[in-house]
């Protein structure tokens, strides 16, 4: 504990990145970022290297397609037509099919906390709709008897089906499974070094061209707006970073404010305690594309351990078997950080927040 709380970053941030980065020390190495405005979220894509403009365009390209595949509100993706296919059997992409089944797997391993069913609570709350409400709990238990991974049939891509009233919902992991997509074209095309962050998923590839880990900021959910207001800085290379929380997607009513991640188990935003929670797990540079992979269980498990709370999240980090360390800000001030990336963690005090290091 002393020795993560004595750890000082020398480095001075610029910019509004959430990766921050270094003096390149070649400074001939070519470099390309662009970005990108998809899934309702700001994406920055940045690598290095001689293939690194092919890459981020290729990487683009795999933005829109997946967008055009997965997106609830695009009526002519796939999962639309699941959603509309009025219980009846609907031919999918493999890919769509594997996606579906890690979440099921997802679900099943959090308790139901991560439930991509839960779709049509979410659009009851306007997410998914012109303008936010609050509905009723008459709605909300009505709606409810339709979540549930027992009312998605997807054993075969040839014949995927949805019980009547039930929709799915990828928000929750379509964006991990993208930075999986991203890693992999990185990988094929021997990019050295990148970082890729599409909202609150962040993936650290390689390290910095001089050579040191990149910064990854851990926003500060209480200075949401504030591009250098983070609760602390994780070094990371070759790792995911992904963050869930209920301060960037909300609305007020009455004094009250709603989050757009939902608990299953109510039917209302999350109230566990958490304001957020951040999922680091290394990425495997040489893993063979056996996707679904390790950026879709951060983007899976960060949804699920905000619904559960502190308490749960640490025994699901202890217990569970997956391979995964977690940042979590709770409402009552302390951020917590699990063992294994304590040393990779730097506070940042100007939070006011107290630093605990568990194990
Ligand atoms: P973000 O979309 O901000 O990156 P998350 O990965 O936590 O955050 O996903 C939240 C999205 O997932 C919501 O916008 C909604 O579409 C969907 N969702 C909400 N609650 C759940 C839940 N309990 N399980 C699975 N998906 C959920
Ligand atoms: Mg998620």
């Amino acid at each position: 504990m002393r020795r993560w709380m004595a750890f000082v970053l020398a480095a001075v941030l610029t910019g509004g990145l959430t990766a921050c980065a270094g003096t390149p020390a070649d400074p001939d190495e070519a470099q390309e970022s662009i970005q990108v405005i998809a899934m309702d979220t700001v994406m920055i894509i940045s690598a290095y290297g001689e293939k690194s403009t092919h890459t981020v365009y290729m990487a683009e390209d795999e933005i829109r397609r997946l967008e055009g595949l997965l997106s609830r509100t695009e009526p002519d993706s796939q999962v639309s037509a699941l959603n509309h296919a009025d219980e009846q059997p609907t031919a999918v992409d493999g890919e769509v099919s594997r996606l579906l089944n890690a979440a099921a797997l997802y679900s099943e391993v959090t308790g139901g906390t991560f439930d991509i069913s839960i779709a049509p609570v979410v659009s009851a709350w306007g997410f998914t709709e012109a303008e936010n409400r609050v509905p009723s709990q008459a709605e909300l238990d009505g709606l409810l008897t339709h979540v549930g991974m027992e009312h998605v049939h997807a054993e075969s891509p040839d014949a995927v089906w949805l019980d009547q009233g039930t929709q799915v919902d990828l928000g929750g992991i379509a964006k991990g499974y993208l930075a999986d997509r991203i890693a992999m074209l990185l990988r094929e095309n021997d990019i050295p070094r990148a970082t890729i962050s599409l909202g609150g998923n962040v993936l650290a590839w390689g390290d910095r061209p001089d050579g040191t880990p990149w910064r990854i900021g851990v926003q500060d959910p209480k200075r949401p707006d504030d591009a250098e207001g983070f609760a602390g800085l994780l070094q990371l290379e070759d790792a995911y970073a992904v963050t869930s929380g209920g301060y960037q997607r909300y609305f007020e009513q009455d004094g009250k404010a709603y989050h757009h991640i939902i608990d299953p188990a109510t039917g209302y935003p999350a109230d566990s305690g958490l304001i957020s929670v951040t999922v680091v797990a290394d990425c495997d540079r040489e893993a063979s594309d056996g996707l679904p992979g390790t950026g879709t269980m951060c983007d899976a498990l960060s949804t699920a351990l905000f619904v559960m709370g502190e308490e749960k999240a640490l025994d699901f980090w202890r217990n569970s078997g997956y391979d995964f360390d977690m940042v979590l800000v709770t409402a009552d001030d302390r951020v917590v950080v699990t063992a294994g990336i304590a040393e990779q963690f730097t506070p940042d005090e100007a939070g006011g927040y107290a630093y605990e290091m568990v194990s």
